[in-house]
């Protein structure tokens, strides 16, 4: 029997109604002659309450409390979700992220899957009954502690089962048609992907697309797992997420596969910075420490009279204070004049793994830029995107500029966003 791993976000089981609609589709599955693995989210804004809730009682939770309480809520839905299957005549068995033997690292809050060992969902399936498993969640390998696998990791949890038990395929349930060559939120006419490869998903996902969560990208490409991403409240194909395709392979590729948007990092500015050997490394070294991811940097060229430079570098704006406390504490060794943090610039990247082989992209990126007024203030480019920062309020003008550019506009009518957050 071929096996299905299906997802379902917070978004498609935010009430009863909605678990009732969720139980249905799975029932269906199974009846249509597939073994059915689900992996759930929490239902809405649930875990967004969760955190509400401990940092009303503390401006410190304990990491490992936080992702005791915080793994409640897969818990919540996935027991409501078997009761609901059961109601249809269906048996269904949920189990927690320990249960399902999903073992994780030891970082609280951003744990990464180590190994999954699902006996418990294997037999719950060849007992003919749904297994049901809390997403987002897993066991610290160490010392049984439970852990989380940070925000959007219900989509990891269902790529690692799907891997595990050898699905057929890993189908994620959200509350848009699949992935699209904008945000349709932005991009009124933005166009369903039938078929994206997990490069190019990657630098969607890391680029502020936040249909797929770029570490269950990761792990989908490590171990080969198709995913289709498609909508829980229509019965339309959605997009596949699947190898590149081979060498030789006569069908033509859309050089660009579309546009993504980003809002949720800051600039950090570091003026007057000594030209000399050793000075990035030491910024960078401050910064690291404070945990912060970087993305994007860009050193200036040194006035030779006064042997300074300017090191800009982008970042998620929760990650500032803890980075910009952590330079200021190397001041002195570092060496710099000021430190200016900017939250209001937008990032825009064009991905398509056929740029790698066509000429004329950037320039014509430029361009749309240009037309539409909008000034760039830092650049970054991979094999397969280009990625531009800007002022945060011109970010939507030009997204629309270049996705009308590269001709990426649809003409069959607007993209259906059927509720909640894009997740
Ligand atoms: N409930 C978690 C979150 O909101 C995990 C998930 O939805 O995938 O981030
Ligand atoms: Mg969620």
């Amino acid at each position: 029997m071929p096996l299905v791993v299906q997802k379902y976000g917070g978004s498609s089981v935010h009430d009863a109604a909605a678990i009732k609609r969720v139980a249905a589709r799975i029932v269906a599955t199974k009846k249509a002659g597939n073994d059915v693995v689900v992996a759930v989210s929490a239902m809405g804004d649930t875990t967004d309450e969760l955190i509400d809730l401990a940092n009303a009682v503390t401006s410190a939770p304990h990491p490992r409390e936080m992702d005791i309480l915080l793994t409640a809520g897969e818990r919540i839905s996935m027991a409501i979700l078997a009761m609901a299957i059961r109601e249809l005549g269906v048996g269904a068995q949920s189990f927690t992220g320990p249960q399902a033997g999903v073992i994780t690292t030891a970082h609280h809050g951003s744990a990464r899957i180590i190994d999954v060992a699902p006996s418990r969902v294997q037999k719950a399936v060849a007992d003919g009954d749904v297994a049901i498993v809390a997403g987002f969640q897993g066991v610290n390998v160490d010392n049984q502690d439970v852990t989380t696998l940070g925000r959007g990791g219900s989509d990891t949890t269902a790529v690692a089962l799907a891997a595990a038990l050898g699905a057929d395929v890993c189908e994620i349930y959200t509350d848009v048609d699949g992935v699209f060559s904008a945000d349709p939120r932005i991009v009124p006419a933005a166009r369903k992907l039938d078929r994206v490869s997990y490069e190019e998903m990657l630098d969607f996902a890391a680029s502020g697309a936040k249909v797929l969560m770029p570490r269950c990208v990761e792990y989908a490409r490590r171990y080969n797992v198709p995913i289709h991403v498609r909508s829980s409240f229509s019965y339309l194909e959605g997009t596949w997420v699947v190898a590149d395709q081979e060498e030789g392979d006569t069908m033509e590729e859309p050089i660009i596969a579309g546009v993504a948007s980003d809002r949720s990092e800051a600039k950090i500015t570091v003026i007057g910075v000594p030209d000399v050997p050793g000075s990035a490394a030491r910024l960078f070294e401050a910064v690291a420490n404070s945990g912060a991811n970087i993305d994007m940097i860009v050193q200036n060229v040194s006035a030779t009279a006064t042997g300074v430079t300017d090191i800009s570098f982008t970042l998620p704006t929760g990650s500032v204070d803890a980075a910009h406390l952590a330079i200021e504490e190397d001041r002195d060794a570092i060496g710099y004049e000021k430190l200016v943090v900017d939250d209001t610039i937008g990032k825009i990247s064009l991905i398509g793994a056929g740029m790698k082989s066509s000429s004329g992209v950037s320039a014509k990126f430029f361009a749309a830029l240009r037309d539409s007024g909008i000034n760039i203030e830092m650049i970054s480019t991979s094999d397969i995107r280009i990625s531009v920062v800007t002022r945060s309020e011109a970010l939507d003008d030009a997204v629309r500029a270049v996705h009308t550019a590269f001709g990426l506009d649809s003409s069959d009518g607007e993209a259906v966003v059927y509720g909640g957050t894009g997740r």
